[in-house]
């Protein structure tokens, strides 16, 4: 019995010597110390042991016990200090490095251009409505003369969601919606997602406008002309030279292009001008008497004008981006840069 003894005790200090983990170390206390470990098992076989050696048997025992219990907590606790070094090398802190700086967002070139725009024309006393984008085909066209068999129809076919409601072409809309509830004087600015079926490097099937209309007594074509050289110089810079161009929209009689004098090459003609030297910038024009009746103006006591213009162009033109498309991919390392 005191060979079994020392053979267990050698056994025992052996086998902590080579657990790596709590668990192993759990399992050697169990395997000996439990209540049916192999050193509990000694002890209740003590009386197997001739009587007058039980007493140093016993006492032994009693040795070994305190000896593994006092290896095994210290054991424990080593594992418990290894893991706490092995977590704080794995981390290398190093607190004299500088803190790492939260990405701050930046505004959409969309946004910056309409904000730009709403804002210049707020300092000329327009105020900034809007509108639906799921339109009724009568104010996306009809009340802007434009009939269901008008050619600018073909021009400006769009998604249809039912067969008298679109998305709208353009903002236009919204100029009817306020006619119907307001008298002149009117000096509003409607900026929105408009829809189109194209998709090309200068064309999505969205984008975005921005519309402004004003009415009031005696306005002239020359109120016009000051209010959107006025307006694009502050945009594009005070010697910004402009072209007005005889054009044709169905809701504005006369109606003009507006041009500016290319800001990429001067007026020397290069590929984003089309080597003409001018940029197509907006649309406007006197608004037409039909669309004044439409609403219930007196066109003989009111005249108006209107004009409307693509934000992504004014982006794409005022910060030099070169495909409409840079603007919808949402790629960081594009929008960063504005
Ligand atoms: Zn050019």
């Amino acid at each position: 019995m005191i060979a079994d003894l020392q053979h267990l005790e050698k056994n025992a200090l052996a086998e902590l010597e080579k657990a790596d983990s709590e668990d192993s170390i759990l399992a050697v206390r169990t395997k000996y110390l439990g209540r049916k470990g192999l050193l509990t098992g000694l002890l209740r076989n003590i009386s197997s042991v001739p009587a007058e050696e039980r007493r140093s048997f016993g006492k032994r025992c009693n040795e070994v016990k305190e000896l593994l219990e006092k290896n095994i907590e210290e054991a424990l606790l080593r594992r418990t200090e290894d893991q706490k070094a092995g977590m704080l090398a794995g981390q290398q802190i190093d607190v004299t490095l500088p803190g790492r700086g939260i990405r701050a967002g930046s505004v959409h070139p969309v946004v910056q251009i309409r904000r730009e725009i709403c804002d210049i024309f707020a300092a000329f006393g327009f105020s900034v409505v809007e509108g639906p984008e799921v339109e009724l085909d009568y104010y996306n066209f009809e009340a802007l003369n434009i009939p269901k068999d008008h050619p600018a129809r073909d021009m400006q076919d769009t998604f249809y969601i039912e067969e008298n409601m679109v998305l709208r072409t353009h903002t236009s809309p919204v100029q009817v919606r306020i006619m119907e509830k307001v008298k002149p004087p009117v000096r509003i600015l409607s900026p929105g997602r408009v829809y189109r079926p194209d998709s090309d490097v200068s064309h999505t099937p969205m984008f975005h406008q921005v519309e402004g209309l004003l009415v009031d007594r005696g306005v002239s074509f020359g109120d016009l002309k000051g209010i959107l050289t006025a307006f694009l110089r502050k945009i594009f810079g005070e010697d910004t030279i402009l072209r007005f161009r005889p054009s044709f929209f169905p809701f504005t009689e006369p109606s003009a292009e507006v041009d500016i004098r290319c800001v990429m090459c001067g007026g020397k003609g290069c590929r984003v001008c089309g080597q003409s030297g001018w940029l197509e910038i907006l649309g406007s024009g006197m608004v037409d008497p039909a669309v004044f009746q439409n609403v219930g103006y007196d066109s003989e006591r009111y005249t108006g004008f209107a004009f409307g213009m693509g934000l992504e162009r004014m982006a794409m033109l005022k910060y030099g981006i070169s495909d409409i498309r840079l603007l919808f991919e949402n790629d960081i390392r594009f929008l960063k840069q504005f």
